[in-house]
């Protein structure tokens, strides 16, 4: 019998040999997979960026990358630099035009040579999703040295060691989200993803046509970088909107244009050469031929021939533009092809001619609008009493209220002459910023107001209650027919009974939102909107540092809000093989609160004197002489006038329905003065035993409503407007 010890050791020893040389096959594995990892990530240091992209047989939408047929993009890649660090760049483009891929081989070749974490931002998720899944992994698969590269090095070292062969299959391919390259780790996101909404740091960001982003968004985005040393910036995007999206970096850039060789000195930038209304200047067609051609010197041109003109030289973030015409795919025919069958003209602008566009239809306010209703006569701030001024502004302030996380902003319009004529704006930033628009409601005599329910809804509805029948707490719907509806003025619409039960109050208005903007806005381009010195409203406000910093709050902040809503008419997302079309409202590039406002100010305008345009005040009272004579003796005069002229147009907004010709024969006179809150019917929502937030009744230990008739037990809340 032998020793069972040498046994043992026998079987010990034999198990180790065979799991040794697992082990070292499993580690030569490793080792060729690191060879090659190196390698790519070697050759990626070892070259400048135009020479690895082009001499890595890189197979991008299954077309080998090559800057021979694509010559506009040559400058693009070299300007890519060796030391990556603090790289900036924002490419403003054409659709189709190769820069896709540009952006995906830059985020590429920083992964390859630093150690670093990028971030990769998309549209939105789905476009994340299968940009990662498609374009991305398909780019690496089809490159034998990069696919090696992918992956965690520690888990494929372990993967490698069980069964000691190193397998194609055993590349860590990652998730759809997280992709691991060489060192560096690359997240495939959207603007609101983890990525932003978790603090992530980053070393590198790429913006692949995102859109409609604020510029607060990109900014906290753009925070991520601040702890790196590297600091990759890279934007690439069809244009949209002038001013916002990608054409706000690109103004701030080089702005180098894709310009086209012709017999002028300087060439043509043929993006120019387009007349929004009239089509080309810079296509010719005679006889069944259509070409290219310098509208200055009359000369033939390819588009593709030229080269980069700064025209803002000098500045750190570099900056490129071109139009689709460099394309190899396109030509003068087809290009003028898409013209003519175009949705519409924004859209050709932006995927064609790589321009941003600006449509008066869509975004109707500029400043040249803003400007011409200066009335260097008018002053800011409320109104002098006169109570002889026929004029009658005095019971006519309308105030809009929008409202955000933190403050408010306010807007008071009265009536002047025919027109709107601004008496203040404001933004109200305090721990209690409904305490000071109570103030501003009294003030200013504020006869209507409106005001955004949300976010602050509980707030919203108990400034409107302390003012009651005064503030119209505002909500949003799609309404069939109409601008605004009226929580009072019940109308038998399916539209209004599905509204949401909780914001069907008396006091509630319903806004189609598309359409309030549009007459808003159009009060401005119509000439109706008169203002004091837009210079002459000077608010300070805290700045950086807690220093007070003088803001001239209607001409720098109004007027850029105002410019910066858009509206448009799009396709519905999803469902764009039906075109089935739909009405909206744009903000652009900023969140433009005072656009808001004002188009809040103009629900409380709409309830006072309606949509129609105001007919010119006579200056003659003469005029409504028979309508005065039946006015009750205690109003004012003011107030007597404003119901002659009012009662028309009210009717006529109401679109004169029988309870409305009845309520006409009857009428109520809306006091201008009006200090005490009408009395509500008790409603277990006005008791102090109610919780608003459970729903309730403290008392008798039950859940009621706020709307329900009160009991026995009722103790009235004390009247709201104390608190103020
Ligand atoms: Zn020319």
């Amino acid at each position: 019998m032998p020793d069972p010890r040498e046994f043992i050791d026998e079987v010990v020893s034999g198990a180790a040999a065979r799991q040794n040389a697992g082990i070292l096959s499993g580690m030569d594995a490793a080792a060729q997979n690191a060879r090659d990892r190196l390698g790519a990530a070697a050759r990626a240091r070892g070259q400048s960026f135009t020479k690895w992209a082009t001499s890595s047989n890189f197979v991008a939408d299954r077309e080998p990358v090559s800057l021979a047929v694509w010559p506009h993009l040559h400058t693009l890649y070299d300007a890519i630099p060796n030391d990556l660090t603090d790289l900036d760049i924002c490419v403003m483009k054409a659709a189709q035009g190769g820069a896709s891929i540009y952006a995906m081989l830059v985020m590429l070749y920083v992964a390859l040579r630093e150690r670093c974490q990028l971030g990769y931002f998309l549209p939105t998720r789905d476009h994340a999703m299968v940009f990662s899944n498609e374009r991305f992994l398909r780019l690496c698969r089809d490159n034998e040295a990069i696919y090696s590269a992918m992956g965690d090095t520690e888990r494929q070292l372990r993967a490698s060691g069980v069964d000691g062969k190193a397998k194609g299959g055993m590349i860590d391919e990652g998730s759809k989200s997280i992709r691991r390259i060489g060192h560096s780790v690359v997240y495939f996101t959207y603007m609101g993803g983890v990525v932003t909404t978790e603090s992530l740091p980053l070393d590198g960001i790429v913006f692949d046509e995102v859109q409609e982003m604020l510029l607060r968004e990109v900014e906290k985005t753009e925070e991520r970088l601040s702890a790196s040393m590297l600091k990759v910036r890279l934007r690439v995007s069809t244009a949209n909107f002038a001013g916002a999206d990608i054409a706000y970096y690109y103004e701030r850039s080089t702005q180098e244009e894709w310009t086209t060789d012709c017999k002028c000195p300087d060439g043509v930038m043929l993006a120019d050469q387009w007349d929004p209304e009239h089509g080309p200047l810079c296509i010719a067609e005679h006889n069944a031929l259509v070409y290219w051609r310098c509208p200055r010197c009359g000369a033939q041109v390819d588009p593709k021939r030229g080269r980069y003109v700064a025209r803002n030289p000098g500045h750190p973030r570099r900056g490129f533009h071109f139009p689709q015409f460099v394309s190899p795919r396109q030509s003068a025919e087809s290009i003028l092809l898409k013209w003519r069958e175009r949705v519409d003209t924004k859209n050709f602008y932006n995927r064609i001619l790589g321009r941003p566009f600006t449509d008066p239809k869509t975004q109707p306010i500029t400043e040249a609008h803003l400007a011409a209703a200066q009335d260097s006569t008018l002053e800011w701030g409320p109104l002098r009493e006169n109570p002889g001024d026929w004029r009658g502004e005095g019971g006519s302030v309308v105030m809009g209220i929008d409202q955000m996380g933190g403050f408010n902003t306010v807007i008071l319009a009265c009536r002047w002459y025919d027109r709107m004529r601004v008496l203040y704006a404001e933004i109200v930033k305090s721990g209690d910023p409904w305490e000071r628009c109570a103030q501003i409601m009294r003030q200013y005599r504020v006869r209507v107001c409106a005001v955004e329910a949300l976010p602050n809804f509980n707030e919203a509805h108990r400034f409107a209650r302390a003012f009651d029948g005064r503030v119209w707490v505002c909500n949003y719907a799609d309404l069939i027919d109409q601008m605004v509806t009226w929580g009072d003025r019940p109308r038998d619409k399916v539209s209004i009974r599905k509204t949401d039960d909780e914001a069907r109050g008396r006091y509630v208005a319903t806004i189609d939102q598309y359409r309030m903007m549009s007459w808003a806005l159009g009060q401005w381009t119509e000439g109706r909107v008169c203002t004091p010195d837009a210079r002459g409203l000077v608010q300070h406000l805290r700045g950086e540092g807690g220093l007070d910093v003088p803001t001239a709050v209607w001409r720098d902040v109004v007027w850029l809000h105002m410019q910066r809503v858009a509206l448009v008419t799009e396709e519905v997302q999803g469902r764009e093989t039906e075109r089935r079309l739909r009405r909206a409202v744009k903000k652009i590039g900023i969140d433009p609160h005072f656009a808001y406002t004002w188009m809040l100010l103009c629900v409380a305008w709409v309830r006072i004197f309606g949509t129609e345009r105001l007919l010119p005040i006579d200056p003659d009272p003469n005029v409504y002489e028979s309508a005065l004579r039946h006015m009750p003796k205690e109003l004012s005069e003011t107030e007597q006038g404003y119901a002659a002229q009012i009662g028309e147009r009210v009717d006529y907004a109401d679109q004169g329905g029988p309870t409305m010709r009845k309520h006409m024969e009857t009428p109520h006179y809306l006091r201008v003065d009006d200090p005490a809150p009408q009395d509500e019917i008790p409603t277990c929502g006005t008791c102090t035993s109610f919780n608003a937030r459970t729903g309730e009744c403290t008392q008798r230990g039950f859940t009621v409503r706020a709307a329900l008739p009160a009991c026995d037990f009722y103790s009235p809340v004390p009247a709201q407007e104390d608190r103020w």
